[in-house]
C-alpha cells in the first residue's frame, strides 16, 4: 500500500478501536443473555454471573476486593462520583479539596463547581514545567478541613506520570482520601491500588480497546461516598441504574487483555515513542517536547512548534492520512490554549501550536517513519506562511 492511501491512527489518548476479542466476549450479552441482573428468574442469572465475573476480573487486576469496584457509564462519571461523592459524604468533617491545574475537565470542573456553588474550598497546587506535581506542595496544602485530594495518574495531553505513591503516603498519614484519574494509565501502567496508595481510582473502557460508555470507579472499603445518581440499589447502592452488562463484560475482557501483555506492550510502545520524539526533535528546528522527558506514558509524544497553529498541523496531517490531536479531544474546537500547557508555564501562543501523537496496539515502526516522512515538511510549509515565524525579535 502506498503512503498516500494508508491511514495512520495516532490518537489513542482520545479513544481506541474495540478489540475484536472484546466484541466477541460482549456479543452473547446482546443476543442471548440479555436478562436484567437484578431479576430473580434463572435466565437473568446469566447476566448476574457475567457481572460478578467481570467485577472479579477487574478487582484482581486492581488488587482489591470485588465489592470495592463500581461500574459506571464512563470515565467522566467515575471522576464525578469520586469527587462529589466523597465531598458530600465528608461535609461534616471538612470542606477542603486539593487538586492540580492539569486535571482533565471531568475532575477540574467538578472541583470548581463544588467551590463555586457548594461552599467547598479548593486548593490547586502548581506543577513544574514538565507537568509534575511536587508531593511536598500537597503536604503543605493539607489542613484539618481537607477531605479529598485528586491528582491524575498520567496526563492526557502531555503524558506526564505523577508521583502518586508518595502523595498517597502523605494523604494516608494525614487521614485524607486520595482519588486518581487513571483513565489514560489504565491500559499501560501498573494500576494496583495498594502500590499506588490510592483510595479511589477512575478508569474508562474506551481508552483500552473496550467500547465508549463504560467506566470503573474503585472505592477503597471504608471511604465515605454518597451516590450522585440516586435510584435503585445497584453497585452496592453507590451507582443507581441497571448495569450495562455487555459493556461491563467488554471492559473486563479488555482490561484482562491489556494486563496480559502490559509490560511487553509498554516496552514496545515506549521504543516507538522514543523513535518518534527523537525523529521530530532531530528534523524540526524550534520544536519542543512537552511533558516529562522520562516519566511519561509509553505511548505519548507531545510537542510545540514555534510559529504555527496546532489546528493547521492537524488538518495537514489529516490530508496525509494521519489522525492526531492538538491536546485533549474534549477540548479541541476551543481556540483557547490548553490549560495543561499554560499551567506548565508554556506561553499561550506557543501552547496553541501543540501536537499530540499517541500510539497504540496496531502501530508499527513503519507508522512512525511515515509520520517522520511528512511532519517536518508540513511544519516547514506552515511556517513559510506564518507571520509568527521566525518569532518577531520583540517577542523572542
Ligand atoms: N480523564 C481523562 C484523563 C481523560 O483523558 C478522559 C477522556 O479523554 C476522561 C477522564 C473522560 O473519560 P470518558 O471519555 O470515558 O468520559
Amino acid at each position: 500500500m502506498s503512503n498516500k492511501s494508508r491511514f495512520i491512527y495516532l490518537d489513542h489518548a482520545a479513544t481506541t478501536a474495540v478489540d475484536p476479542r472484546v466484541v466477541e466476549a460482549m456479543l452473547p450479552y446482546f443476543e442471548h443473555s440479555y436478562g436484567n441482573p437484578s431479576s430473580v428468574y434463572r435466565f437473568a442469572g446469566q447476566a448476574q454471573e457475567a457481572l460478578n465475573t467481570s467485577r472479579r476480573t477487574v478487582a484482581d487486576i486492581l488488587g482489591c476486593t470485588p465489592k470495592e469496584i463500581v461500574f459506571t457509564g464512563c470515565g467522566t462519571e467515575s471522576d464525578n462520583l469520586a469527587i462529589r461523592g466523597v465531598a458530600w459524604a465528608s461535609r461534616e468533617r471538612g470542606n477542603h479539596i486539593i487538586t492540580t491545574p492539569i486535571e482533565h475537565h471531568a475532575v477540574e470542573t467538578t472541583c470548581h463547581q463544588l467551590a463555586e456553588h457548594w461552599g467547598y474550598r479548593l486548593t490547586v497546587v502548581p506543577v513544574d514545567r514538565h507537568g509534575m506535581v511536587d508531593p511536598d506542595d500537597i503536604a503543605q496544602a493539607i489542613t484539618d478541613e481537607t477531605v479529598l485530594i485528586s491528582v491524575m495518574y498520567a496526563n492526557n495531553e502531555v503524558g506526564t506520570i505523577e508521583p502518586l505513591a508518595e502523595i498517597g503516603e502523605i494523604a494516608r498519614k494525614r487521614g485524607v482520601h486520595l482519588h486518581t484519574d487513571a483513565v489514560q494509565a489504565g491500559g499501560s501502567l501498573d494500576i494496583n491500588v495498594d502500590r499506588l496508595n490510592v483510595d479511589l481510582l477512575s478508569l474508562s473502557g474506551h481508552k483500552f480497546y473496550a467500547p465508549k460508555g463504560v467506566g470503573v470507579l474503585y472505592v477503597r472499603e471504608g471511604t465515605p461516598l454518597l451516590p450522585i445518581q440516586t435510584g435503585g440499589g445497584q453497585e452496592g447502592r453507590r451507582r443507581a441504574g441497571t448495569e450495562n452488562i455487555p459493556y461491563i463484560v467488554g471492559l473486563a475482557r479488555a482490561l484482562e487483555l491489556a494486563n496480559d501483555d502490559r509490560e511487553s506492550e509498554a516496552q514496545r510502545l515506549a521504543a516507538l515513542r522514543d523513535r518518534l520524539i527523537a525523529g521530530v526533535l532531530g528534523a524540526i528546528p524550534d520544536a519542543f517536547l512537552t511533558g516529562h522527558p522520562t516519566q511519561r506514558l509509553p505511548n505519548s509524544a507531545s510537542f510545540c512548534f514555534q510559529g504555527i497553529d496546532g489546528e493547521a498541523t492537524l488538518l495537514q496531517l489529516d490530508l496525509a492520512g494521519i489522525a492526531a490531536s492538538s491536546g485533549s479531544a474534549c477540548a479541541s474546537g476551543e481556540a483557547e490554549p490548553s490549560h495543561v500547557l499554560t499551567a506548565m508555564g508554556i506561553e499561550p501562543r506557543l501552547a496553541l501550536s501543540s501536537l499530540r501523537l499517541t500510539l497504540g496496539r496496531e502501530n508499527t515502526a513503519q507508522d512512525v517513519d511515515d509520520v517522520l516522512g511528512v511532519l517536518p515538511d508540513i511544519v516547514r510549509k506552515l511556517r513559510a506562511l506564518s507571520p509568527l515565524y521566525p518569532m518577531p525579535v520583540s517577542e523572542a
